[in-house]
C-alpha cells in the first residue's frame, strides 16, 4: 500500500477497537471509490472480512489493487442495483454512487437509480440477514442552507427539479426509504450526512475533480487554479480518515440505531481562500482565474457536529493545513510516478 495512506490507515487502528470489526462479514458497496477504498483499507486492517461491491464507474481498481491478495478481501465487479448475492453480512456500509457535481449531471438517471434501486436493493439485503446497514448521505440534502451551522434538524431548501437534482434528491429518497425499513421492519440502520471530505485518492481529473483535488494539480502543474464565481461560497472540509473513523464509530454505535448523523470537520473556508492556502502549500506560481459559477451552487455549508461529539464521542483531529499538507504530498508522489 501506498507509505502516506499506509501512515493514515494506521490511525484507524488507534481509533477504532479491533474487537467490533475483527472477523464480522462486511460489505462495501462503492468500494473503489475515495471513501469506499478508504473505508476497505482500514476495515481489512482491523481484521474484518471484507467485501468490495464496485462497477467501476467512477471508482478505480488503482484504489483497491493492494488488498486483492489478501484472503479477507474480495473485489465484486458488479452493479449495486443487480447485486443478487445471498450473503449474510453483519455490516453493510451503503457508498455506491457517484459524487463529484459535475460527473453526477453527466449522468442524472443513473445517479437517481443508484440511490433507489440500488439502496432497495442494499435494505432488502440487510433485512433478510438482520445486518446492520450505513447510508452514505450527504450534507446536500439541506441544498442551499439558511441555518448555520446546519443541524441534523434542519429539513433542507431544495430543487426537485434543479440540474443537482438526481444528486440530492436520490439521497433523500434513499434516506426515506432507508427509514421506512426502520420503522416498518426493525432494521438496524444509519444514516450519515457527510460534508466535503478530501484526502489521496480524491479523484482531479475532468468531471470527477472536486475543488481540492483540483486546485492542488493545478498548482502542481502551475496551471490556473480555476475558482467559480466569486470564490466566496464556503465549505468545511474534512481529512478522509477523521471522516472514515466518524463513519465506522456510528456504524458500530448502539445509540444511533434509526438515526441521521452529520459527518463533517467545523472549520469553514471559502473557496478562494482554500486556492490560496494551496497555492501558498505548494509554493505554486499559478494565477487564480475566475470562472462562472455553476447552477445551483450551494452558498455556504458548515455543520453542527454537535450530535457526533455528543453521542459518538467522535471529533476531527487533522486540521485543514495538515490534511492538505498530506494530501499535496500524495499528489506530488503520484506525479512523480507518472513523470
Ligand atoms: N469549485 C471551484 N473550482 C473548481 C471546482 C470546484 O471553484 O475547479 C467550487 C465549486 O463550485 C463549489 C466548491 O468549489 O462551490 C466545492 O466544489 P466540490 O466539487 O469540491 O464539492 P461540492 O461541495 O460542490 O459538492
Amino acid at each position: 500500500m501506498d507509505q502516506i495512506i499506509l501512515e493514515d490507515v494506521k490511525r484507524g487502528k488507534v481509533d477504532l477497537k479491533r474487537k467490533d470489526f475483527e472477523d464480522k462479514k462486511v460489505l462495501v458497496t462503492g468500494g473503489a471509490g475515495f471513501l469506499g477504498s478508504w473505508l476497505c483499507d482500514i476495515l481489512v486492517t482491523l481484521d474484518a472480512e471484507v467485501d468490495c461491491l464496485d462497477n467501476l464507474s467512477t471508482g478505480k481498481l488503482a484504489n483497491i489493487d493492494h488488498l486483492l491478495e489478501n484472503s479477507k478481501f474480495k473485489f465484486l465487479n458488479e452493479d449495486v442495483c443487480t447485486f443478487k448475492h445471498d450473503k449474510k453480512y453483519d455490516l453493510i456500509l451503503h457508498f455506491a454512487s457517484r459524487a463529484s457535481p459535475e460527473e453526477y449531471q453527466q449522468h442524472p438517471i443513473e445517479t437517481l437509480k443508484v440511490n433507489s434501486l440500488g439502496s432497495h436493493n442494499m435494505l432488502e439485503l440487510a433485512r433478510k440477514h438482520d445486518s446492520t446497514i450505513l447510508f452514505a448521505s450527504t450534507s446536500e440534502v439541506y441544498g442551499d442552507a439558511e441555518v448555520f451551522p446546519t443541524p441534523e434538524s434542519y429539513l433542507g431548501r431544495v430543487n426537485p427539479i434543479g440540474p443537482r437534482s438526481c444528486y440530492y434528491e436520490g439521497k433523500r429518497f434513499s434516506e426515506a426509504l432507508f427509514t421506512a425499513y426502520h420503522r416498518k421492519h426493525e432494521l438496524n440502520m444509519k444514516i450519515a450526512r457527510i460534508f466535503n471530505s478530501y484526502g489521496p485518492r480524491l479523484r482531479a481529473e475532468g468531471g470527477y475533480g472536486r475543488a481540492v483535488s483540483r486546485f492542488i494539480t493545478q498548482a502542481l502543474t502551475n496551471q490556473p487554479v480555476t475558482v467559480y464565481g466569486d470564490g466566496l461560497q464556503t465549505r468545511s472540509f474534512c481529512y478522509v480518515t477523521d471522516t472514515c473513523i466518524g463513519l465506522l464509530v456510528l456504524l458500530i454505535n448502539e445509540e444511533t440505531n434509526g438515526e441521521v448523523v452529520n459527518v463533517g470537520n467545523k472549520e469553514e473556508i471559502t473557496i478562494l481562500e482554500l486556492a490560496q492556502k494551496i497555492k501558498q502549500l505548494t509554493e505554486s506560481i499559478s494565477h487564480i482565474t475566475f470562472h462562472p459559477l455553476p447552477e445551483d451552487d450551494p452558498r455556504r455549508r458548515w455543520p453542527d457536529v454537535g450530535k457526533a461529539e455528543k453521542i459518538l464521542g467522535w471529533k476531527p483531529k487533522i486540521n485543514l493545513e495538515e490534511g492538505l499538507t498530506k494530501t499535496i504530498k500524495w499528489f506530488k508522489r503520484k506525479k512523480a510516478q507518472i513523470e
